[in-house]
């Protein structure tokens, strides 16, 4: 390695960024429809490319990808979604333990009326408290709730290490039917562990746990109100995205680069907690598309004077994706560009390498996340630039780089950075 100072290396990530031609945009992406003066300086200085986070085709969450992204395969280490989500709310998942995700929904005897409690914003921590009173044990199994953002949940289910329980198993359906005006259905064992009896117990536990947790919620106050204001009662809380502990060797023992995390949502927070990242608060990240991306920007800047490596997301592209709303996701997309044009403003990036990319594409045309590659750029101390003169699906297309994926990224970042060991004399 040379004497020369290492450079800070930033990742910074557009949630759902890419896309693909949108009729109403003249068949220009909305990436490639905005103006974007300060993502095609980062190309035009820069080195360009496609990524695939995984492979080229692969659909994944946005989970999964923040592992490939950060060097993590997630065929190997993913165990579902429920344990990144409890960690995300503060819940510790320890081997053994089934965790879920959860959401607040209204419920009218088992007939799924609101997915979401009509996205109740307040109270959920008490009604989380109520929940726990109720049904916080149950045979022999302690079951840990609490409320994250909105609607959102999680639940956590750690058996007594008695010699005579069963244990838990993670191969059991989900409760949430995810579809409203259907009755949602008990929690039973998957085909290959019908006859398990850790699933068959795991299984049981969760129904008496959503009972119970029906019966707390529908007798609380705070639901008395929402309904004599004419609001969906968060009465039920149906447990999915099923999953046991992850075992990740820590981020900064893998690149000895010491990191933080500046994300929106606690499914990527909690991975930052498993990889025992600095996982960075911002007042004004709100996860939505009103977030406020300056403030987030300023805390990439700030988390830089004490870390090596800041992974930022920016989630908002993601939710106009998914709403299929060309306004929304370049309205999100104007976010990434500000976000940036801050960066260039208030760092020194012959000392600073970053790389700005998407961890999947969410089309609006498909209103979900699909397997196309994501255009991405880097830029800064290090980095070979290539004739890409603007950002987009096409330009990018013809990056130096050309096509690679997640397991890439933290090579080409380090090598750019000055941090990586010769591998070999
Ligand atoms: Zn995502
Ligand atoms: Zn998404």
């Amino acid at each position: 390695m040379s004497d020369s100072q290492p450079a800070k290396i930033i990742i910074f990530l557009g949630d759902g960024l890419g896309d693909r031609p949108v009729p109403a945009l003249e068949g220009r992406t909305p990436l490639e429809a905005l103006a974007t003066p300060h993502l095609d300086r980062l190309a035009a200085e820069g080195l360009c490319g496609m990524l695939n986070p995984v492979s080229p085709g692969r659909i994944i969450g946005s989970d999964t990808a923040h592992m490939a992204i950060l060097g993590y395969d997630p065929f190997k280490y993913y165990k579902g979604r429920g344990p990144f989500e409890a960690k995300g709310v503060g819940l510790e998942v320890l081997p053994g333990d089934v965790a879920f995700r959860c959401n607040f929904a209204t419920v009218d005897g088992r007939k799924l009326v609101d997915r979401r409690a009509g996205r109740i914003k307040e109270g959920t921590d008490q009604l989380a408290a109520a929940v726990n009173e109720k049904a916080g044990r149950i045979d022999g199994v302690q079951c840990l709730f609490k409320e994250s953002v909105e609607h959102r949940a999680a639940l956590v289910l750690r058996s007594d290490c008695s010699q005579s329980a069963a244990g838990l198993d993670h191969r059991i359906t989900e409760v949430d039917p995810h579809h409203e005006g259907v009755d949602y259905p008990d929690c039973a064992p998957l085909p290959e562990a019908a006859s398990d009896p850790a699933a068959q117990r795991t299984a049981r536990i969760v129904n008496e746990w959503v009972r119970l947790a029906h019966e707390a919620l529908a007798a609380h106050p705070i639901n008395a109100e929402r309904v004599a204001e004419s609001l969906p009662p968060a009465n039920a809380a149906l447990p999915r995205g099923v999953g046991t502990a992850v075992d990740l060797e820590p981020f900064a023992h893998k690149y000895g680069l010491h990191g933080a995390m500046i994300v929106e949502v606690d499914l990527v927070r909690g991975l930052g907690e498993y990889l025992a990242m600095d996982v960075i608060d911002v007042p004004g990240a709100t996860g939505g598309k009103d977030t406020d991306e300056i403030a987030i920007a300023a805390a990439v800047v700030k988390a830089l004077d004490d870390h090596d490596f800041v992974l930022a997301n920016i989630k908002a592209p993601d939710l106009g994706g998914h709403d299929g709303d060309v306004e929304q996701k370049m309205a999100a997309i104007a976010k990434v560009e500000n976000a940036v044009g801050y960066l260039l403003e208030h760092l020194d990036f012959t000392q600073t390498v970053i790389m700005v990319t998407g961890d999947h594409c969410t089309p609006i045309t498909f209103g979900d996340h699909t397997g196309d590659a994501v255009p991405a750029v880097f830029h800064g101390a290090g980095v070979r630039p290539d004739d890409v003169q603007s950002f987009g699906e096409r330009p990018c297309m013809h990056g130096g780089l050309g096509n690679f994926t997640g397991e890439d990224i933290m090579n080409l970042l380090t090598n750019f950075a000055g941090t990586q060991l010769k591998f070999g004399a």
